[in-house]
């Protein structure tokens, strides 16, 4: 998972952080703001000084239609393969005209890295054909639009709102649900719920970074089992009880 080759820049994105800082700077943390709105921002500052505004996945910068069909390919798939399928698939069929059209068995061969391919090639051949059917043979920014293609649910819809349109949304996925719960920030049992408490907790523009800098930190330090709490930036603010 590490590894300049797999996330391109790791190094900070530095430029982005100086536009976030000055965006706080003048943004909504001087009234109704809470010790736990504080603390959440607090922590989001730290994790992106540490690793930086830029995704580290190919998949899950900025064009929708390549986020849509990254993060479909995504489900139950480590990263590097995920990217490697994505960018097979778009390298030749580019829009979702082309990919409509692709023969099945060719989509299969093109997504083969990653696990459930077969489902998954059928799922994106049907994706591009509703987007050419309903949606003029683009990307819609709308959740309801996106929850209605198949195999598309909430967090999905999320990631291609995020990183696909810059539109606020929160992708909760296991690090984020994880990791907002060990950290005290939120206090859930479902992602559904860890979706609601970030959405109420967090200014807007830090929404646009939560997923990508959770995630981050669960590739890296805050891992799911043995998380290296003693090398944590943000251990100081943590509820969990240090895991090394
Ligand atoms: S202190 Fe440990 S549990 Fe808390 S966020 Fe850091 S790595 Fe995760």
């Amino acid at each position: 998972m590490d590894g300049k080759g797999v996330h391109g820049d790791r190094s900070g994105g530095s430029a982005g952080f100086e536009a976030l800082k000055t965006a706080i700077a003048d943004g909504k943390m001087e009234n109704g703001t809470t010790e736990k709105n504080r603390k959440a921002v607090k922590i989001l500052e730290i994790l992106a000084e540490r690793y930086g505004t830029t995704p580290w996945n190919w998949h899950t910068r900025r064009d929708p239609f390549r986020v849509l069909v990254g993060t479909v390919l995504s489900h139950r798939t480590r990263d590097e393969m995920t990217d490697a399928a994505a960018r097979a698939v778009l390298a030749r069929y580019p829009d979702a005209a082309s990919l409509a059209d692709a023969p099945v068995e060719i989509l299969q061969e093109l997504v083969r890295p990653v696990n459930f391919f077969k489902t998954k090639a059928a799922r994106l051949k049907e994706i591009a054909r509703i987007l050419c059917e309903r949606h003029g043979g683009h990307v819609p920014d709308a959740m309801e639009d996106l929850l209605a293609l198949p195999g598309v649910g909430r967090k999905t819809a999320a990631c291609v709102l995020v990183y696909g349109f810059r539109r606020p949304a929160v992708p909760v996925d296991t690090h984020v649900h994880r990791i907002g719960n060990r950290l005290g920030v939120v206090h859930t049992e479902r992602p559904e719920e860890t979706e609601r408490e970030l959405s109420d907790l967090l200014p807007e523009r830090w929404l646009l970074l939560v997923n990508d800098l959770l995630v981050k930190h669960g590739q890296t330090i805050c891992r799911p089992r043995n998380p290296l709490c003693s090398r944590c930036p943000v251990q100081e603010y943590c509820d969990a009880d240090s895991g090394d």
